[in-house]
């Protein structure tokens, strides 16, 4: 029970930690940590032949007749670029719309004139939005520009590297500008599989899983080296055999600027540059899927579990300390290695579980130590219980016996006292039986006896046990009904549970009252009960008396020897037997304690 109790806590802790890490907050969480990761690693080395950013910018535009002028901007551009001889030219510009005649043809053919070109396309509506047909003729590729946005915080950490929409010829898919740059920088093609794509002797990982094989970009932290369209003939070395982003960076007129990790607003001309720098520096970032997340996770809960269920103390918290250290180190550690790991869902569940082993291990110990401690102290009271019982037949014993060495007595006296030793020592053996039936009772060691014995033997046995006491305060006993039915049981603890009650009402009656003993039978039921007219108790008193120890306060004032033990043993004794106790009671008119007990109907006498 205790073991399913612990793993059903530990299964929450798994279970609440993995769900909050992919709520939003958790998504939140991971993201930061990954922005943070990502400023904190080794910025990538400089490469000599990296990709170019040729921006039309503020000054291009104001020096050459603004956004109006871009067709003519855009084919000077080209001229001079391609003058220069870069290995690819990708244009980020979406020419879709018919312009001016003479500047289109212009453009065509400066477009034509330039090798490697790769034109932008969008996603409107589901739909593709191609650059015209004459210059999509002229181009040797068309990639997709769709800029990729983190849906919760507008950060762009990745990139689709493919899109599909509706196109001229049904449902076409198209790769990320990127990408085709990448493709016809290194010569080489595609090759598709649904965990990556390959060029060359790069893989790239985009699972298709994932959606549009969503790729992460690497964004260098110093920016892509950046060229005004405005200077290009001064640069035009620069360009030599490199792959040449052409953008619009311009504030006024750029409709794509984007946040990368490093909190920085970057055009989105230079994003499709950072993700060709990605590929061509082959050094990816790969995000893991769920399962070494939530594995790991597993493992933390089952360390956690495992450290607090066998250690206790400083080990087990040395062992949770180390588990908190592995899941905060190792999404850092992955990361180094190009992997992504989420953050908030593993390391939740570690603090959850090691929390939550902890606080269990911490509760049930002390429950332990709680339950020790009762236990000791039951068994002090049934010790200090047993001690006082003992003691008037040790004592009657012990003077009969001095009596009997000191003088000479007649043979009858002497006979008289032996007798009377006799019937103490059974007594005191039997008083050590009941004590211990009632010890191995508590502790649910025995089973109890199973003998069928009349009620009737049993209430005559103990009223007649009781007369003598109840003559020397002269208080009438009597029995008001007949005593019908079988009980079965322990006849002896049956006989001490009625003795107890019977020997209070003596004990906390005044004298010249009277007690009366019914018995009544009814569905099965026997119940036999006690009334006297002695101090009574209070209601609040009533709720307590079957507690060890507990003796009301009118009691204690008595002079009544007493422990406080007995009611308890014997609401004990009647439970185990299949009954329960009832009591009513006013103080200072009377109590009236009545035993419930199965009874069968015939009667031990009829029995034979
Ligand atoms: P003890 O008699 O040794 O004190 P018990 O367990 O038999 O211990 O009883 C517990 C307490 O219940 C008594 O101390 C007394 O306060 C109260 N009590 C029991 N029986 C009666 C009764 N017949 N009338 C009034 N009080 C009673």
């Amino acid at each position: 029970m205790r073991r399913v109790a612990y793993i059903a806590t530990l299964t929450g802790c798994l279970l609440v930690g993995t769900l909050a890490g992919w709520t939003a907050l958790g998504l939140r969480v991971d993201n930061y940590v990954y922005d943070q990761l990502t400023s904190l690693s080794k910025a990538p080395e400089k490469r000599a032949q990296g990709a170019v950013v040729v921006s039309i910018d503020e000054a291009t535009l104001q020096a050459q007749g603004g956004m109006r002028e871009i067709r003519p901007i855009l084919a000077n551009a080209l001229d001079q670029i391609s003058a220069a001889q870069p290995k690819v030219v990708a244009l980020d510009l979406i020419l879709a719309d018919k312009g001016d005649d003479a500047d289109d043809t212009r453009l065509e053919a400066a477009m034509r004139a330039t090798k490697n070109l790769i034109l932008d396309c969008e996603l409107v509506a589901e739909k593709w939005e191609d650059p015209l047909p004459r210059f999509r003729s002229a181009a040797a590729a068309v990639g997709h520009v769709h800029p990729e946005q983190d849906r919760l915080d507008g950060v762009s950490r990745v990139i689709s590297l493919e899109e599909t929409g509706q196109g001229a010829s049904g449902r076409e898919r198209r790769w990320a500008l990127s990408l085709e740059a990448f493709r016809l920088a290194s010569g080489q093609e595609i090759v598709e599989s649904p965990e990556e794509l390959t060029v060359g002797s790069t893989a790239i990982p985009a699972s298709r899983a994932d959606g549009a094989r969503p790729m992460l970009i690497r964004y260098l932290p110093d920016g892509v080296e950046t060229i005004s369209a405005l200077n290009i003939r001064d640069h035009a070395a620069q360009l030599r055999g490199r792959v040449v982003f052409v953008g619009v960076t311009a504030l006024s007129a750029a409709r794509d600027r984007l946040v990368n990790p490093y909190g920085q607003n970057v055009p989105g001309v230079e994003v499709h540059a950072h993700a060709f720098e990605t590929m061509a520096r082959g050094q990816f970032l790969e995000r893991l899927s769920n399962v070494p997340s939530v594995g790991m996770s597993i493992a933390f809960v089952a360390a956690a579990g495992l450290a607090f269920a066998f250690f206790s103390g400083w080990l087990a918290y040395a062992v949770a300390v180390l588990i908190l250290a592995v899941a905060h180190i190792a999404p850092v550690v992955l990361f180094r290695q190009g992997f992504v790991l989420p953050y908030f869902g593993p390391a939740g569940v570690a603090w959850l579980s090691c929390a939550g082993a902890a606080t269990y291990q911490h509760f049930f110990v002390r429950r332990q130590l709680t339950r020790a401690e009762t236990e000791k102290a039951r068994y002090q009271q049934a010790i200090h219980w047993a001690a006082h019982e003992m003691r008037t037949p040790l004592t009657a014993i012990q003077g009969s016996s001095e009596i009997m060495t000191n003088y000479a007595l007649t043979p009858e006296k002497s006979k008289q006292l032996s007798e009377m030793i006799n019937a103490e020592s059974k007594r005191l053996a039997k008083l050590i039986q009941t004590f211990l039936n009632v010890e191995r009772l508590a502790e649910g060691h025995m089973e109890l006896k199973r003998d069928s014995f009349s009620a009737a033997e049993v209430v005559d046995t103990c009223m007649g046990r009781v007369t003598p006491l109840a003559e020397r305060k002269k208080i009438r006993l009597s029995l008001d009904t007949g005593v019908e039915g079988t009980l079965v049981g322990d006849r002896e603890l049956m006989e001490y549970a009625l003795y107890n009650v019977l020997t209070n009402a003596v004990k906390y009656s005044p004298s010249e009252t009277e007690i009366h003993v019914t018995a009544e039978r009814k569905n099965g039921e026997l119940r036999v009960a006690v009334r006297d007219q002695g101090i009574g108790m209070d209601s609040k008193e009533l709720k307590n008396i079957f507690q060890k120890f507990y003796r009301t306060k009118k009691a204690e004032a008595s002079g009544e020897a007493g422990t406080g033990i007995g009611l308890s043993i014997v609401e004990q004794i009647v439970t185990h037997h299949g009954g329960r106790m009832e009591v009513t009671s006013e103080p200072g008119k009377g109590s009236c304690f009545t035993m419930v007990l199965a009874a069968n109907a015939e009667t031990a006498d009829r029995r034979g």
